[in-house]
């Protein structure tokens, strides 16, 4: 059975998910302050870690931070209600996933379920996933999920994301991406780009409340690690 670390200062929150999780049969340890808890993450030995945000000496987005220099750990992060910069930034970090307080349990019980999953699927693919703001693309497997869920996307669709995937942080001209994602001398107009651009945005962004290509006025589009 697993073995989830749980990061959460307060006592008596953290004393209530653990019997929880070891009624489901899972194995827990605790640390109650952040420093605590990435150097027992990063002793290894677990397969999934709930980590809350407020947290005395590291908070939880540091211990994240930190955590994910060395290890693609499975991390749910717990975020008090209405945080949404945390979620962006914790999601941007690395994070599976993240549930808000306060929770039913049920529903931290399904979300561990679906990232111990997920987290076994993904350490498989290993290098080929690329990833930004939360969107995970694994070229190998020609697949594309946000929070889990699987988007579909066209032949075209994807070549275009992976290839700003690729180039995280740099800003992509149109004639650039028309001459590597349709790989011809594309006669007539660059706004096939726009079209296609708008495709991508409507699949995701306006599914999944995020804003993944930036556009950068007279230049291009970028996807960059942090949502603007
Ligand atoms: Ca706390």
């Amino acid at each position: 059975m697993a073995k989830i670390l749980v990061v959460e200062d307060e006592e008596k929150i953290a004393r209530f998910i653990e019997l929880e999780l070891q009624h489901e049969g899972y194995e827990t340890d605790k640390a109650a302050d952040g420093r605590t808890g990435l150097e027992m993450a990063e002793s290894g030995g677990y397969d999934l870690m709930l980590l809350d945000i407020m947290l005395p000496q590291l908070n939880g987005l540091e211990v994240l931070r930190r955590l994910r220099r060395t290890s693609n750990m499975p991390v749910i992060m717990l975020t008090a209600r209405d945080a949404v910069m945390d979620k962006v930034s914790g999601l941007d970090m690395g994070a599976d996933d993240y549930i808000t307080k306060p929770f039913a349990i049920e529903e931290l019980l399904a979300r561990i379920r679906v990232t111990l999953r997920k987290g076994g699927s993904k350490r498989e693919e290993g290098e080929s996933a690329l990833s930004a703001c939360g969107v995970v693309m694994n070229v190998a497997a020609h697949s594309v999920t946000c929070r889990g869920q699987e988007i579909a996307l066209t032949n075209k669709e994807f070549s275009l994301l992976q290839t700003l995937l690729e180039n995280k942080n740099i800003v992509l001209s149109r004639d650039t991406l028309l001459t590597r994602v349709w790989s011809y001398d594309y006669i007539g107009e660059t706004n096939v780009v726009d079209v296609y651009v708008r495709y991508l945005r409507q699949k995701i962004d306006d599914m999944f409340g995020i804003r993944l290509i930036q556009t950068v006025r007279g230049v291009g589009y970028v996807i960059k690690d942090e949502m603007p």
